[in-house]
């Protein structure tokens, strides 16, 4: 059985988590959450927002992605990751691996997620509590050619899951839609 990976990188509170869990649930067989804060307090404890740690942030997080997939997990990353040479790294190590691998850019734009700062973190980026955040001092490159572009400001939540279910998994999207429930799948 063969596994793949999900890649959703934008901006934080562009929707990647909500996104990555909404499409999980409708999954059956072995699926994974990797959630970039969830790792930045466990593997990646210690690591900062420089480029260089971003970017070692990432490569950790695709090398783990590209793992589970590689034994059959779909894996759904859920990361910020917004440098293009990372990510194209990432895609790299998926390709030497045979692994399906899938750029998902969650294109809302700044001037929603900062609206929307589900962690209260944009504010304190503006009030200079923090340096480097995303969006507000960092920069962030998006996707030239993703596999897939989520527009958050016009869809729902489940509209923009039922987007990478058809993307990755036709079928199982096609049953979602028609409201099957998941046990009888
Ligand atoms: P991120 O993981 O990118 O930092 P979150 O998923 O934690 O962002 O938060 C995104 C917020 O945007 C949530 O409150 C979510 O309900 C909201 N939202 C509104 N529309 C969408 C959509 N179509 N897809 C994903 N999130 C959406």
């Amino acid at each position: 059985m063969r596994g793949l990976t999900v890649w959703l990188t934008g901006l934080p509170s562009a929707g990647k988590t909500t996104i990555a869990n909404a499409v999980a649930e409708q999954l059956d067989g072995p699926v994974q959450v990797l959630d970039g804060d969830e790792i930045r307090e466990f593997l990646s404890n210690g690591l900062g927002f420089t480029k260089a740690d971003r970017d070692t942030q990432v490569l950790r997080v695709g090398w783990v992605a590209k793992t589970l997939a590689t034994h059959g997990v779909t894996v759904l990353a859920s990361l910020v990751s917004p440098y293009a040479d990372a990510r194209d790294k990432v895609r790299a190590l998926h390709g030497e691996a045979g692994v399906d691998f899938y750029e998902v850019h969650v294109a809302t734009p700044v001037e929603v997620t900062r609206e929307r700062d589900v962690k209260g973190l944009y504010a304190r980026a503006y009030a200079g509590e923090i340096e480097n955040f995303t969006g507000v001092q960092d920069p962030y490159e998006a996707p030239v050619s993703p596999d897939l572009r989520i527009d958050t400001q016009h869809e729902t939540v489940a509209e923009s899951a039922a987007r990478v279910l058809e993307l990755i998994h036709p079928t199982t999207a096609l049953r979602a839609a028609a409201g099957t429930p998941k046990e009888t799948r």
